[in-house]
């Protein structure tokens, strides 16, 4: 059993199937580039081990939210380029450029402070300016990029290595406001152009905008939830699935296990867990198995009818997600006991649980189930015995 600790209770992390997820998503974007995004940890599979993987797969750059993140990269002796996602204070800005990663700039004192970090560390340094073109979450207004390019092209210690953007509905094709911000996007990079500055990469994909919109891909995808297997929507599932004609897709990589703790047997009308909620429709067992809400399962998945596979049978969750530990309806079906691998996301014989599932009756999206995954459950690579580490 995949453990480490005393809790039979781990995430299996498909290493080869981010390599799969990352090379089928790069074959579709060439001749743009792709980055991986690996901000939260992984999308919570670990940032580390995605990140070789991905780069196994021919991701050309990996891009991260915290300087935290990027610096625990380098600290894992990844030498690729990694992007910040968002501007940092000024302090972060000089810790980043310090262990060269690429920092994103949208404001004069981000520009300022990136210029006096690479002034120090004697060395051309890359940034990349970040326009808001409709999402209003960060990046400068289209009005203010001019001046931040020439305060950049103006200080020698400073190379603008990229100019790029943030889509907010390229999950749904059919919305035109992607294709607005792309025209607010090149319109920005006209002037600039104008003005004699050519921002060598530019970008402005997501997964979805790389699946659905090949107008989007530019230069470089920035792609993170379809590393992990997952498409961004329903529609851009369909999309990639007539792209790839008959190809195998995206392979989800994560899956949540643990073993049976203790099965009890008990009579038809008991009621389980906080507030006895559940009631048992007929005699049987009950198993707990040792994961709870702060392991990521959420607490509302009780009342919104989620199962388990053990036996390689959907078992309810017999009422209230506790924090450490959930119960499952047992009866009727194969015997239950303790030991049983119980798999909450994944595949068991012929059955599969994925985060889509647990999305639709959350009402939420797959990237909250896979990052919301705690940090007690152990990351257990699987699938790459032997490959080279990078
Ligand atoms: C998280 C993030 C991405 C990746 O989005 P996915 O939908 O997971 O592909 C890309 N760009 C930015 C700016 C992000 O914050």
């Amino acid at each position: 059993m995949p453990r480490a600790g005393y809790r039979p209770a781990w995430v299996e992390v498909d290493l080869a199937a981010v390599t799969h997820n990352v090379r089928l998503l790069a074959d579709l974007a060439a001749p743009a580039r792709l980055c991986a995004v690996v901000k939260a940890d992984g999308y919570g599979h670990g940032a580390a081990a995605v990140a070789r993987a991905a780069l196994e797969g021919g991701a050309a750059v990996l891009a991260v939210a915290l300087v935290e993140e990027g610096v625990a990269l380098r600290d894992a002796g990844i030498e690729a380029p990694v992007l910040l996602l968002s501007e940092p204070t000024a302090d972060g800005i000089a810790e980043a450029i310090g262990r060269e990663l690429t920092v994103t700039c949208y404001t004069p004192g981000g520009v300022a402070a990136a210029a006096a970090a690479a002034r120090r560390r004697g060395a051309p340094t890359r940034v990349h300016l970040k326009v808001d073109t409709g999402m209003h979450r960060v990046g400068a207004a289209a009005e203010d990029v001019a001046g931040l390019a020439a305060a950049v092209d103006a200080e020698p210690a400073l190379v603008l290595g990229g100019l790029w953007t943030h889509l907010a509905v390229a999950d749904d094709p059919a919305d035109p406001f992607t294709g607005d911000q792309l025209q607010q996007f090149h319109a920005v990079a006209t002037a600039l152009a104008g003005a004699g500055i050519h921002p060598p990469v530019r970008h402005a994909a997501n997964t979805a905008a790389a699946i659905a919109f090949p107008a989007a891909r530019l230069d470089l995808v920035r792609c993170g939830i379809g590393c992990y297997g997952y498409a961004p929507s329903p529609a851009c599932r369909d999309l990639l699935t007539t792209a790839l004609a008959g190809r195998e897709g995206l392979r989800p990589v994560l899956s949540l296990k643990a073993r049976v703790h203790l099965v009890r047997h008990l009579p038809a009308g008991e009621r389980t867990s906080y507030g006895r909620t559940y009631a048992l429709d007929r005699p049987g067992p009950v198993a707990v198995v040792p994961l709870g809400y702060h392991d990521g399962v959420a607490r509302a998945l009780g009342a919104a009818g989620g199962e388990v596979l053990v036996g390689g049978v959907r078992r309810r969750l017999a009422g209230t997600v506790t924090m450490d530990q959930i119960l499952l309806d047992c009866t009727g079906g194969p015997p239950v006991a303790p030991g049983d691998e119980a798999v909450l996301l994944g595949r068991q014989g012929g059955e599969a649980i994925t985060a889509d599932d647990w999305a639709e009756r959350l009402g939420t999206i797959s990237y909250e189930v896979l990052c919301g995954i705690g940090p007690r459950v152990p990351r257990v690579p699987v699938g790459m015995a032997g490959a080279p580490r990078r």
